[in-house]
């Protein structure tokens, strides 16, 4: 007479639980993020600093020629302040800057 029903030793499943755990808990490694609807959340935000303020200059001339042109493109528009991130005092000297630049020609308008 085989005996086949070769029983294992019955083991327990897992662990208990203590009742209070959180069922997988998932650890967001991704750091603090803004909930948002679509399209949002695919840049991490980021705050920007305006550049002259952080070079403590305080009065941005039309003589400034190379600092003036950092704020526009290549072919000479003025950038906005979601580009370039100047705070709104330094962003309107850039503008005054520029229209006097322009002005005098050593900057363009197109
Ligand atoms: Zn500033």
């Amino acid at each position: 007479m085989e005996n086949n029903e070769t029983t294992p030793p019955v083991q327990p499943a897992a662990a208990p639980r203590p009742m209070g755990a959180p069922p997988m808990h998932r650890e967001s490694s991704a750091g603090p993020r803004r909930p948002g609807g679509p399209g949002r959340g695919r840049f991490a935000p980021r705050r920007k600093v305006c550049r002259l303020c952080a070079e403590h200059i305080d009065l941005v001339d039309y003589k400034q020629a190379q600092i003036v042109k950092t704020f526009c493109t290549d072919t000479g528009k003025m950038l906005s302040r979601r580009i370039t991130g100047a705070c709104a005092k330094h962003q309107r000297q850039i503008a005054r800057a520029v229209k006097i630049n322009r002005n005098l020609s050593l900057m363009s308008y197109n």
